[in-house]
């Protein structure tokens, strides 16, 4: 996970706010309020950090039919189905990716353990900014998530493919650096990249003069 702040834009609470009165969900399904989102999440799962397919808009607080937090620019959140179904409403509170205070990179430390046939993340959680539970809730929710740990088969094997994913972009990240590919090294930590946090922490266990301080 890295931070990913929100646009601040008023206009776009008035949008939710109207289609608050007739209850009408759809509104944060299209734009202005999806196109917002994307940008604000660089079209990544902000969970999993893979780029989102299956696109869910998710309430980051559950909303339990509340209309203040379901029309809330501030708790709509981007990404992937996987994330979304294996999240659910079970995993309150958590650290907050558009927060600046929640420290989320720093907290959740994600490493790939490559010894084994199929990858398994080691997740490590430092909750550095005091919010011991809303760490401890993140790192379960992603054990769950990306290493599959107490989910339903299906879920498993999605958590399968997503570390498949997440090898190859490690493998990714060596050649360049063997190759001397600084360019791709930097462009493979930037916002936008796919699974940059990881990036940034294998960067940082391994090469930590490749990691760019200004994007951690
Ligand atoms: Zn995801």
């Amino acid at each position: 996970m890295i931070f990913s702040p929100k646009t601040k834009n008023a206009d776009l609470q008035v949008i939710l706010d109207s289609a608050k009165v007739r209850d009408r969900e759809d509104v944060y399904r299209k734009d202005p309020v999806l196109q917002q989102l994307i940008d604000d999440f660089h079209g990544k799962c902000y969970l999993c950090e893979d780029e989102a397919v299956g696109i869910n808009i998710e309430h980051f607080e559950p909303h339990k039919d509340v209309k203040e937090k379901k029309y809330d620019w501030n708790n709509l959140f981007y990404s992937c189905g996987h994330c979304n179904n294996v999240k659910l409403a079970q995993f309150w509170p958590l650290l907050n990716c558009t927060s600046a205070e929640d420290h989320v990179w720093e907290s959740v430390e994600i490493a790939l353990d490559q010894s084994e046939f199929v990858p398994v993340l080691i997740i490590t959680p430092h909750p550095i900014s005091g919010k011991e539970l809303e760490c401890q809730n993140t790192c379960q929710l992603l054990e769950k998530s990306l290493n599959g740990k107490d989910a339903k088969p299906i879920k498993k094997q999605g958590a399968k493919v997503l570390r498949m994913r997440i090898q190859r972009t490690i493998v990714d990240l060596t050649k360049a650096i063997i190759c001397g590919d600084f360019v791709k090294v930097e462009e493979m930590q930037s916002n936008s990249a796919p699974f940059a946090g990881i990036v940034r922490w294998c960067l940082k266990t391994n090469w930590p003069d490749l990691l760019k301080q200004q994007v951690a």
